[in-house]
């Protein structure tokens, strides 16, 4: 049955990111969007099921890089430098990870996403075939980046063929409403040899599919790389990599070469800060990125080094990061950085079909009520301040329904699909067992 939200106020991420007030949105019976404007111009509901919402409609948010579930490891060694944290505790426990811890931590992180409006995340964990079954289950959406490592007892050239074989035998996407989309996770080109980026370059690229990797996240991490090509971005474009959909997870340290370089070849940028803060890895040229028109999302990162999968955390961090870094309180309005957190997201992922409330997308939507001192001032303020309430103060607060392809997820801030208490204590059995070892 094809459905009308009518809503006090639709933000559709346009480019301007228009604030429309006494707005709907109609969808259609398969979950996807057929008109979103004012109410005045809309036509006649006919014998759609009318909805009233009396907060803001906003599409759904794209998390373009995250490890969710990583939510077991939660709060590990959180104030270790980054290679001790990773030696010494994470890698340590991950190793005792089976597939089923997997998609327990998935299904809570999955939960949390949702109960934050974001309804499409970039994942790069193993065992990705829990992760799919755990996105399934809470009715988010996900762009899987099985991952590709070359260490003591992973091989690169199996976790490749598997991932070619998983994309021919069930498609690009899968899922009722292409919940699941398959890609390729190579972890970083300092941790894998040069014929593996090629090799999955080619696979990717043969396939249309989306490259995830994490791209000059430390200062230290690629000092051969760098010495041998010039660059991480320098050293993907040799291989073809950049020649297809990729994204480069992190992008902190990039000279203004390899700036233009993402330029020239259309590579997404999913922007980090929460995690690159945390970890001082350094603050991404969000400015520079921007103004070179780089596709730029965001990204929590794993829960294990954000903490939270809360990405109103970064629309806050990227605007407020960037104004540091410059000096300048203007670089990056409100507007911009929400928009970084749905339609930029969309476009970083190489997606025209999420991330934007526009006829032909997906029905993927948040609404967010009024009922919060965020909100005190009313709805009867100008657009800049009304969004500047969102952005600055509600945050994720007020974060009530949420919608996948139409279908309601998350209703009064829980999930509709997965009982919360249950996944938690699911969370705590596992996580008490690989802390015990
Ligand atoms: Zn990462």
């Amino acid at each position: 049955m094809s459905r009308r939200y009518r809503a006090a106020v639709v933000l559709p991420a346009d480019p301007a990111c228009s604030l429309l007030r006494d707005a709907v949105v109609d969808v259609d019976d398969n979950g996807r969007i057929t008109f979103c404007g004012t109410a005045s111009d809309a036509g006649d509901p006919g014998d759609a099921l009318v909805t009233d919402l009396s907060g803001i409609l906003l599409p759904g948010l794209v998390n373009t890089h995250a490890h969710s579930p990583m939510v077991l490891l939660r709060g590990m060694g959180g104030d270790l430098p980054l290679l001790r944290w990773l030696q010494e505790i994470i890698w340590p426990v991950e190793a005792r990870m089976v597939a089923e811890d997997v998609r327990t931590g998935m299904l809570l992180g999955s939960i949390e996403m949702l109960r934050h409006g974001i309804t499409t995340s970039a994942e790069m964990y193993f065992h990705a075939e829990q992760v799919a079954e755990a996105v399934l289950t809470t009715g988010a959406r996900a762009i899987l980046a099985p991952p590709l490592m070359d260490l003591p007892g992973m091989n690169w050239r199996t976790m490749l063929s598997d991932i070619d074989r998983w994309i021919d035998a069930d498609g690009l996407r899968f899922g009722p409403s292409d919940r699941i989309e398959l890609g390729y996770g190579p972890h970083a080109a300092y941790t894998l040899p040069v014929e593996a980026l090629r090799m999955t370059a080619e696979s990717a690229a043969a396939r249309g599919a989306l490259v995830q990797i994490h791209v000059a996240e430390a200062a230290a991490e690629d000092t051969k790389q760098r010495a041998e090509h010039g660059s991480v971005p320098k050293l993907l474009d040799e291989v073809g990599m950049l020649a297809g959909r990729t994204l480069a997870a992190h992008a902190v340290h990039l000279s203004d070469e390899d700036i233009a370089l993402f330029a020239a070849r259309g590579t997404g940028v999913a922007h980090c800060p929460g995690s690159n803060s945390k970890l001082a890895s350094g603050i991404a040229r969000l400015a520079e990125l921007r103004a070179a028109s780089v596709a730029v999302g965001l990204g929590t990162d794993g829960p294990a080094s954000n903490d939270d999968l809360d990405l109103w955390e970064e629309i806050q961090l990227s605007a407020m990061l960037s104004r540091l870094a410059t000096k300048d309180s203007t670089v990056l309005t409100a507007a911009d950085a929400f928009l970084l957190a749905t339609r930029g997201g969309a476009e970083a992922l190489g997606r025209d079909d999420i991330g934007v409330l526009e006829a032909g997308r997906w029905a993927d939507m948040v609404h967010v009520d009024l009922d919060d001192p965020a909100f005190a001032t009313g709805l009867d303020v100008s657009d800049e301040q009304l969004l500047s309430n969102l952005v600055w103060a509600a945050g994720s607060r007020r974060v009530r329904d949420v919608w996948v392809a139409g279908e309601q997820v998350v209703g009064d801030g829980e999930s509709l699909r997965v009982d919360r208490a249950k996944a938690q204590a699911g969370v705590a059995e596992a996580a008490a067992r690989l802390r015990r070892g």
